[in-house]
């Protein structure tokens, strides 16, 4: 059989670095150890019921079993034009102002090829979603990358940033909550961002898949759009999937700069045919009468952040108390690499915790742990690395 090469595009993917975690579970699972997985970012949680009901009655209609829309259908954006506007207040025209997406990550790896011409330079705050250089890179653009850390509050410097960077950007990419680091930005970092990217044309990618997941009311996240000049700059892709849910799903939503959404929608319009309607139909069910149940999820979620919060620095382990995202981001113990403790943690515990280098150079000494098993898991798993 011939073996054929891959295009050169695909060179340009960064070294897997979670290749070692992955040897050492199966190797551990082969020993038939209970394994406790808190690597993985997908909920545990079922979709609510009346969702699923939403969807059922959605794919008895044959409309729903030709080809969507590939923007989506009006009653989906009307749906997150609604949700948008009792959430932020946001004002969204539902025509040229959302699109809806086969799940956020579709969009967010094709918005690149819209935009960034090859060697055009898009800035990616890290450690990250993989996602945001791989697409850059796709597109045959350049990455430079701005770190975040935690005497910044996981926020990317924005002076730090030259002068000539700015110029050059085509994008930035940005996630608040964020994805490993749990760190949430407040109003201060948005009209700043916002002040920088109009002063350079630069196009602000806000990815704000986490913006439901927080733990006190206080403290809920923003969209950017919310910030003045915010639908000048920017760009914002959401998602049904941790709020609800939803992950297996696949359905989400770009909303923002027309400009921007059309660039998105005509790269769609030859990619993909839009998301299944019946889905479409189930989403809006979810963003109109969800939200007694994210309230629910919240709390199942302050309730274990809590556990192993405790459970944590009772061993001494350093670690900030998230204030949303399902994510808590600890430092590694003294004397470790971030590959060396997630491995020697697996082979001696049989728990998976996600070596934060592999999201980027800056997570190195840091490991990120997913809230996404219950409680008396989460405990277990604790407890085990406690007796290390
Ligand atoms: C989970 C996640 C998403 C959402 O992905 P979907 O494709 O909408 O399921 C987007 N961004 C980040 C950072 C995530 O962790």
């Amino acid at each position: 059989m011939s073996d054929f090469p891959f295009a050169d595009r695909l060179s340009t993917l960064p070294p897997y670095l979670f290749a070692a975690i992955d040897k050492a579970k199966a190797a551990v699972k082969a020993r038939g150890v209970d394994i406790i997985s808190l690597g993985i970012g997908d909920p545990d949680l079922p979709t609510p019921d009346f969702i699923i009901e939403a969807l059922h009655e959605a794919a008895k209609k044959p409309v729903n079993h030709q080809y969507p829309s590939y923007i989506g259908m009006l009653e989906f954006r009307q749906a997150v034009a609604d949700w948008y506007k009792e959430r932020f207040t946001v004002g969204l025209d539902p025509e040229s102002e959302i699109v809806t997406l086969i799940g956020s990550k579709e969009g967010i790896a094709h918005f690149p090829l819209a935009f960034i011409n090859p060697g055009d330079m898009a800035l990616v705050c890290t450690p990250n979603y993989p996602v945001y250089n791989v697409a850059t890179n796709f597109a045959g653009g350049e990455v430079e990358y701005v770190p975040l850390v935690d005497g910044n509050d996981f926020l990317p410097d924005l002076d730090a940033i030259s002068e000539e960077s700015w110029k050059r950007a085509k994008m930035i990419f940005i996630n608040y909550p964020n994805n490993p680091t749990a760190a949430t930005a407040g109003p201060e970092f948005y009209a700043k961002l916002i002040a920088k990217a109009r002063e350079s044309d630069t196009i602000v990618l806000h990815d704000a898949a986490y913006t439901e997941i927080y733990y006190d009311a206080a403290d809920k996240p923003a969209s950017i759009l919310e910030f003045e000049g915010g639908k000048d700059v920017a760009i914002e892709f959401h998602s049904l999937s941790k709020t609800y849910n939803m992950t297996g799903w696949r359905i989400g939503m770009a909303v923002g700069n027309p400009s921007l959404v059309k660039g998105l929608g005509k790269i769609k319009e030859n990619c993909d045919s839009g998301a299944f309607q019946a889905v479409q139909e189930a989403g809006v069910a979810a963003l109109k009468k969800g939200e007694p149940f994210a309230e629910q999820f919240r709390a199942i979620y302050k309730d274990r952040r809590d556990t192993v919060i405790a459970a944590l620095q009772k061993i001494g382990i350093e670690c900030r108390v998230p204030k949303a995202s399902f994510y808590i981001w600890a430092k590694v113990p003294h004397g470790f690499s971030s590959t060396d403790f997630c491995t020697n943690v697996l082979e001696k515990t049989g728990v998976v915790i996600t070596p934060g280098n592999g999201f980027g150079k800056p997570g190195e000494g840091y490991f990120r742990i997913s809230l996404t098993v219950p409680s008396d898991r989460l405990e277990e798993a604790v407890s085990r690395i406690s007796k290390l």
